[in-house]
């Protein structure tokens, strides 16, 4: 057993905390958006995005519209100096919307990046980003230069961790992958586990869980009440929130959510630049 640190990059939903138009508003009704932008705001969230770092190599999951303003503030204080693996849940624009940002990483720091994706997700990426799945662009310089690797719901490996595939629905239809790696889960987005996926989410140290905002939901994520009624169910030894709106006022929600510790849950929200560790067999 070895210790890893997940760094959550991102903690908010796809428009990202705080909203423009709350900001305009001439009332300033909005208090989440209006405290999202004081220096270190808890309130303040990127697109949902893990770094997992062992060993000194670095592995993230999901690259959204908002990595670069991920990258800028927590890589260089974090010393993140490579990217040795990049995984994606699933292709919509807030997990991949910043692939075209790693031109920096494969024009000045490292010669390539490896990304893990599903078939269909990559077909997405290929319409999206036709000049980073074709070689004949990357002689022209500049674009990102990604190595593309399909995955299926078997286990896979990245620098010695073992990542098993959790596939959960994200709306009626649509499947994701979630990710198990040691005794961790990350669910990122999710409207329905699956029973065939419940068996990975017994005994675990750590689950980090979609839990978009309370009550409502486009039926695409789950709600908080939603969220925790499967961490009763599964019971981790810590459950993180994330996916969040400007419906989660970070310490106002994490205070109600101490009253857990009575039935012996320990759940509460991340925020962005939280470093949590966890152990990797
Ligand atoms: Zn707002
Ligand atoms: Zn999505």
């Amino acid at each position: 057993m070895s210790n890893a640190k997940i760094l959550f990059l991102g903690t908010g939903t796809s428009e990202g905390v705080p909203r423009i138009s709350c900001l305009i508003d001439k009332n300033k009704s909005c208090e989440v958006c209006s405290d999202s932008v004081k220096i270190n705001s808890k309130n303040r969230r990127r697109n949902t995005s893990i770094l997992i770092q062992h060993k000194n190599k670095n592995i993230i999951i999901d690259a959204g519209k908002t990595f670069y303003d991920s990258s800028l503030n927590f890589f260089p204080k974090n010393n993140v100096t490579s990217i040795d693996g990049l995984i994606i849940t699933h292709a919509h624009a807030d997990a991949i919307g910043g692939l075209d940002d790693l031109r920096d990483w494969t024009n000045n720091t490292q010669k390539n990046i490896q990304v893990y994706l599903r078939e269909i997700d990559y077909k997405v990426v290929d319409k999206m980003f036709f000049y980073l799945t074709k070689k004949e662009y990357f002689s022209r310089g500049g674009v990102a230069k990604l190595n593309f690797n399909i995955i299926t719901s078997k286990t896979f490996e990245i620098e010695n961790i073992k990542f098993t595939p959790i596939p959960v629905f994200h709306g009626k239809t649509n499947t994701i992958f979630g990710y198990k790696f040691g005794q961790t889960a990350y669910i990122s987005d999710v409207s329905e586990i699956p029973e065939s996926s419940k068996n990975y989410l017994y005994d675990l140290e750590l689950l980090i869980i979609d839990a978009l905002r309370p009550k409502k939901t486009h039926g695409t994520h789950f709600t908080l009440e939603q969220a925790i009624e499967k961490i009763k169910y599964f019971r981790p030894k810590k459950a993180l929130l994330t996916n969040a709106t400007h419906d989660i006022h970070h310490s106002k929600v994490n205070k109600k959510l101490e009253k857990l510790s009575s039935i012996n849950l320990d759940v509460s929200y991340a925020h962005d630049g939280l470093i949590e560790e966890v152990f990797i067999d």
